[in-house]
């Protein structure tokens, strides 16, 4: 720590709550018996450290935290600058009569994002394409090792919203528009902090995790665009209770159950259409934060509100302290009159209106994930890990779960995987731009264009994996081509953070000018893949014709060899849509279940480029070994799918509805085996999905609605691990397909 920062004086010690080797639980007790009224208050207040008068004032309002929020600038840039600088906060804590940590705050979203230099992972929606409930931990995992060692203990993730519009602005935030697999994809919370019990919190590489935004922040009206009223970043979620706790609460409960250590409430309203009530702000929402919430669901952590979010509450800031408070919320990001709000509070303690006993539950809960990190015992920095900050073993996990997410939407001839030895004219406006393919929440709150961490773009991926290839550049495709190339455009999104991105102005979901006219140029001459580099689907529709292989590729991050790595067949093509793919933009929202469902591809759709049959081979050997029952006859109901002669190598059996039935029996045997056989269940079910998805593909370009709607059926009874149901849906997809 620098020599311009004051000596620590020790004020206490040998204290019952400074004993390591008492329970937590006493712990709390007996350093609340000690705790002024002034002091708890300053517990329940989060400043945010750009808005520091001085950094006197940490001690002199004994303020319980400090974040970084996205706007905070100029932030440090090297992960030792920011372990210093927390370090630095830090020391004034320890100043205080009880030398009570701070808990310091940011937004690692993907990757310790804040930080230039860091492992910056595939935003949310990528990860929901690549479906993997490990991948996510481990990722979480390697996120908070960077964190941690840069002093961080906290981290404001995982969002858990189900995102139903794709014109919010913080779509990319979501795993998916199915409640089921973003439940499934709750396991960041075990990446973050470890066991569900909060021992693994006082490790190096472990933080307290988010849980955000509760709730419902991802079904708000849209807005008004003939006014130019967006209300869905922070709007109105008008459901019922049943519908509200089938949607969105559901991710909400498993986080809980993984034993989350906070949540923080959604800047949205929620109004529920089965009472009178009208809209009620979540962060006064005492029914759903204080009954629901720490009642019904038993979470035991604590509440953060979001930013400045207390203020948006009706009535004057008094009532809004009040009544957040009292609703549930225990400690609040101010994040910028950290002042007035403590002398608030204080009036409102002392005249009643905010019980004591409120105030002490309060205090509780964030003293206890305090003791529960270990903050007490080793309030600095532990720099263990600081090396971890963008390492090769972290980057190479970025670039499998980059790989992982991208889906590829059609694939005509099969030009993809690409052999690396041709001619390649590679185009468009985020092919070689670090900053887009990021996206939001990266360096900076909005993100922007450019080379502004480290990492590899998407054109060096490809130069990188193909040395072989002759590539030609050009963003705008003005350079001529030589002929007989194939063309790789990359389209897509600039970067932004909530609100609503680019809609709106006339813009809803729509490619730039420059990037359509990049596609009409490029796959007007050549052979040509298109990926969309992007934070949810953009209309394709009208130019698909031209385009012989389509791929989504989300908002990968900083490994763009990983994207590169699915193009060359380096690794397969294994992603899966998320989020339904619309065919207009008059077509928003939709998403899977609704009653008229005809999206341009369904949720779950996703070619291979992965033999279907050798994966079944593999999983059929995996079950054999098994020592259960039940996975070694569903090995040899395998058996039976692979020795039928009529088996194709690319997975086009000609009696794939026999092959399909087969599938279904192996599958309800899995279902019914539970223990971890999922995996497999999932791979069968993934391969099921193949043979459907091969005779709708060769049904013709416009595959009939009816049987893409029951791949989109099978894919929400997979998450919800439904596999034989799952199955059933893809056979019957099959035959309405082969029917034509
Ligand atoms: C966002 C939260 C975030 C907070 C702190 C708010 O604007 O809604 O998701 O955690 O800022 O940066």
């Amino acid at each position: 720590v620098t020599d311009d920062l004051p000596v620590v004086v020790i004020n206490a010690h040998g204290l019952p709550y400074q004993n390591a080797k008492l329970p937590v639980r006493k712990r709390v007790a007996d350093l609340l018996s000690r705790m002024t009224l002034d002091e708890k208050i300053g517990q329940m207040t989060q400043a945010e450290r750009g808005a520091l008068e001085t950094q006197d004032d940490i001690a002199g309002y004994e303020l319980g935290s400090l974040l970084s929020g996205g706007g905070s600038n100029p932030a440090p840039n090297t992960p030792e600058a920011w372990a210093d600088m927390v370090d630095g906060f830090q020391l004034r804590a320890q100043q205080t009569r009880l030398q009570i940590p701070l808990i310091y705050g940011v937004d690692a979203v993907h990757g310790h994002n804040n930080v230039v230099g860091a492992t910056i992972f595939p935003h949310n929606t990528g990860l929901g394409a690549a479906r993997d409930p490990r991948l996510v931990e481990d990722a979480a995992h390697a996120t908070a090792k960077e964190v941690r060692a840069t002093g961080v203990p906290w981290n404001f993730s995982p969002c858990l919203c189900v995102s139903r519009d794709e014109r919010w602005g913080r779509a990319y935030e979501a795993f998916s528009e199915d409640p089921a697999l973003v439940t499934r994809l709750a396991t960041a919370v075990e990446g973050y902090q470890g066991a569900a019990d909060g021992s693994d919190l006082k490790d190096a590489d472990r933080v307290l995790a988010t849980a955000k935004h509760y709730v419902g922040d991802g079904g708000t009206e849209f807005g008004s665009a003939a006014t130019g009223t967006y209300t869905i970043d922070q709007g109105i979620t008008r459901t019922t209770r049943k519908e509200l706790e089938a949607v969105h609460i559901r991710p909400f409960e498993e986080a809980v159950d993984l034993g989350v250590g906070t949540v923080m409430p959604s800047f949205s309203s929620v109004d529920f259409l089965d009472d009178e009530a009208g809209p009620v702000k979540m962060h006064a929402h005492a029914d759903l934060i204080t009954k629901v919430l720490k009642g019904k669901l038993g979470f035991d952590g604590f509440v953060i509100s979001d930013w400045q979010a207390i203020d948006q509450i009706p009535g004057d800031y008094a009532s809004d302290v009040r009544t957040s408070i009292n609703a549930g919320l225990d400690m609040i990001m101010v994040p910028y009159d950290y002042k007035t709000f403590v002398t608030t509070l204080r009036e409102q303690a002392d005249s009643g209106a905010v019980p004591l006993s409120r105030i002490d539950d309060a205090v509780s809960r964030i003293l206890t994930k305090k003791f529960q990190l270990g903050l007490f015992e080793k309030p600095y920095a532990d720099r263990t890990h600081l090396e971890s900050v963008g390492s090769a073993e972290h980057r190479k996990l970025a670039r499998e779960a980059a790989a992982d997410s991208q889906v590829l939407l059609k694939n005509d001839g099969d030009l993809l995987p690409l052999k690396g030895d041709e001619k390649l004219y590679v185009a468009g406006s985020n092919a070689d731009d670090l900053g887009n393919q990021a996206g939001g929440w990266t360096i900076t709150w909005q993100g922007t264009s450019g080379d502004i961490t480290e990492g590899t773009t998407i054109l060096e991926g490809i130069r990188q994996a193909a040395p072989d290839a002759s590539v030609t550049f050009s963003a705008d495709a003005s350079e001529p081509t030589g002929g007989h190339e194939t063309g790789i455009v990359v389209v897509g999104e600039t970067p932004y953070a909530e609100g609503v991105g680019d809609v709106g102005n006339g813009h809803d979901l729509q490619l730039s000018e420059a990037d359509r006219k990049a596609i009409d140029t490029v796959c007007g001459a050549m052979d040509c893949a298109v990926l969309i580099v992007s934070g949810r689907p953009q209309i394709i529709t009208d130019q698909l014709g031209d385009i012989d292989a389509l791929v989504a590729s989300w908002l990968p991050g900083s490994e763009g060899t990983g994207v590169a790595d699915t193009l060359f067949g380096e690794r397969p093509f294994t992603g899966r849509l998320p989020v339904s793919w619309p065919r207009s933009a008059e077509q928003v929202p939709v998403n899977v279940g609704d009653e008229e469902y005809a999206p341009l591809y369904p949720y779950g759709w996703g070619l291979r480029t992965d033999g279907a049959r050798d994966r079944l081979a593999d999983v059929r050997a995996e079950l054999r070994e098994s020592r259960d029952v039940a996975s070694r006859a569903t090995a040899a109901l395998l058996g039976l799918a692979l020795n039928r002669h009529h088996w194709k190598a690319d997975g086009t059996a000609r009696h794939a509805g026999v092959t399909l039935t087969v599938l279904g029996q192996a599958a309800r045997l899995l279902e019914k085996s539970r223990g971890d056989s999922y995996v497999q269940a999932d791979e069968l079910v993934s391969v099921a999905r193949d043979l459907a998805q091969n005779a709708l593909l060769k049904a013709g370009g416009d595959a009939p609605e009816r049987a893409l709607a029951r791949t989109a059926d099978a894919d929400r009874a997979l998450a919800s691990g439904q596999y034989a149901k799952a199955v059933k849906y893809l056979a019957e997809a099959h035959r309405l397909a082969s029917r034509r």
